[in-house]
């Protein structure tokens, strides 16, 4: 097989190898570690439709990770896709309403971080063996709500690694903070900071980026990774479900063998609907890739003029894990549309960093044509969520709504009806207030539990188990912090 080195998005030369780029997560120049080139599917659609999960991810994971041996790569899958999913299938589909409906949040903490954060630990580990680290890792996240706790569950008591995770106090849904304050684990710690998602990021960046912060970091026997879609251990895994959602389709023969499908992704950090660009970019026959925002639509107008402007107002909405002004991820992209030319790249970065605003060029805007953007208002969202259970019975949360709005948007302009699977980020039961308050304004007085069971009689799907165990679960972490005292709250936390 040949070996794939990554390189880092802002500067030529020193190109690292799979396992080292995992373990950074960011590149030392602040850039994002990218694959030299997109390799290639290397089985037939027709023998991937035969495989499972697991081995799907498999063929598609070693093409990336080439300097995993076989063994290493099918213990960590093994230990990654088992009974901690409630569905054997890992990723199952529901057809509603004309669209596919992938649904990605049958993992520990019910949405689709998961998919890649319950093999990230793994990849890790195995990274750091393989690397033969000494340090202590010290995972370090910033989070709009779903990262923070699937990162939890993913490292709690892992050996040899602590995390940190930091949210927006009061930037995430009631669900969500509770789930995150309640995690155990001793290695765990949560802050909640007087700020919103960019401002935890940009913090988390900041500490990364702190080179004199790694020396002493060193000398005490810890080093930073990052569980931040930023992390090519993060992207990789989540390839794997569009080939796999691919042919599945052609196995149930709802599709041609090639027959193009479009993607419609709700977006946020740009790391999942960058995936489904990868593996198209890996010979999927997929056409449009369909990025759908939430009132934080930065990406829809960065898509129709080429500008990418950040300066506004940052909406808070029913869809917290699509906040987001930021989209990190994005810079993969852009140093690819620029012709893999990290000079040009960094300058468009700078002038994000210091005015929060760059326009790419004619040339580039023009390899844009996969992508197709758009975006649903609060109103529309709610309006989805209601029509389509009260049409079907099929119940999805406030994300995927945001999804299936820009998808009709996307036919009623376009006329284009090629099969659409959509990405279903997160279970109904992660933002049960929003989605009940959309069926009908009569729930509005209820409880959050309260909630939780009226939802379940009305959808006939059994309350998850990450919802049960948080019923109960005593609050374990309450720090709070402002968003210039990260750095020193991390190193209190390390107690260095
Ligand atoms: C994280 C998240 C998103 C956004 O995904 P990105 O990869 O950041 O674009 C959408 N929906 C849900 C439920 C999420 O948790």
């Amino acid at each position: 097989m040949m070996e794939i080195l990554y390189n880092s998005t802002r500067s030529k030369g020193n190109p690292v190898k799979a396992s080292e780029a995992i373990l950074k997560g960011l590149s030392e120049d602040g850039g994002l570690f990218v694959p030299e080139r997109i390799p290639a599917l290397d089985k037939t659609l027709e023998e991937l439709s035969e495989m499972t999960y697991g081995q799907v991810a498999y063929e598609v994971m070693k093409l990336y990770l080439t300097d995993f041996t076989q063994q290493e790569l099918l213990d960590c899958i093994a230990k990654a896709y088992d009974e901690k999913f409630d569905t054997e299938e890992i990723a199952p589909m529901v057809e509603a309403d004309g669209a596919y409906y992938l649904e990605l949040f049958h993992g520990a903490t019910i949405a689709f971080k998961d998919m890649a954060l319950s093999i990230l630990p793994h990849l890790l580990t195995t990274s750091a063996k393989k690397n033969q680290v000494k340090n202590e890792i010290v995972i370090l996240t910033a989070t709009s709500g779903d990262t923070g706790k699937a990162a939890l569950a993913g490292f709690a008591d892992v050996e040899g690694t602590r995390i940190i995770v930091f949210y927006p106090k009061n930037g995430v849904s009631p669900i969500q903070e509770k789930q995150m304050v309640t995690q155990k684990g001793k290695n765990t710690y949560v802050v909640g900071i007087h700020g919103n998602f960019d401002d935890a990021q940009t913090g988390v960046k900041q500490i990364f980026g702190d080179r004199e912060l790694a020396a002493y970091m060193d000398e005490k026997g810890f080093q930073f990774s990052s569980a931040n879609s930023i992390n090519i251990g993060r992207l990789v895994p989540q390839i794997v479900y569009y080939v796999y959602a691919y042919v599945k389709l052609l196995k149930e023969e709802r599709i041609q063998n090639g027959e193009k499908i479009n993607v419609v992704v709700p977006t946020g950090n740009f790391g999942n609907i960058l995936a489904a660009f990868y593996a198209k970019q890996m010979g999927l026959p997929i056409d449009k890739l369909i990025c759908a925002s939430n009132e934080n639509k930065v990406l829809y107008d960065f898509f129709r003029t080429g500008t990418y402007d950040k300066n506004r107002e940052f909406v808070l909405t029913t869809s917290p894990s699509m906040d987001i002004l930021i989209s990190s991820n994005l810079e993969r992209l852009i140093y690819r549309i620029a012709g893999n030319d990290p000079d040009k790249n960094k300058e468009l970065m700078s002038a994000l960093t210091q005015g929060g605003i760059y326009t790419i060029t004619d040339e580039m805007k023009a390899q844009l044509v996969d992508f197709y953007g758009n975006y649903a208002s609060e109103e529309e969202t709610s309006t989805k969520i209601h029509d389509l259970y009260d049409s079907t019975g099929y119940v999805i949360d406030t994300h995927t709504a945001v999804a299936s709005c820009v998808y009709d948007k996307y036919l009623k302009e376009t006329g284009d009806d090629k099969p659409a699977v959509i990405a279903s980020t997160a279970s109904p039961y992660k933002f049960t207030r929003s989605v009940m308050n959309a069926i009908d304004h009569k729930y509005d007085s209820m409880g959050d539990f309260e909630l939780v069971d009226r939802l379940s009689e009305i959808s006939k799907v059994e309350i998850p188990k990450a919802i049960e165990e948080i019923r109960t679960a005593p609050v374990v972490h309450n720090q709070v912090c402002e968003k210039n005292e990260m750095k020193k709250t991390v190193m209190e936390f390390l107690g260095i």
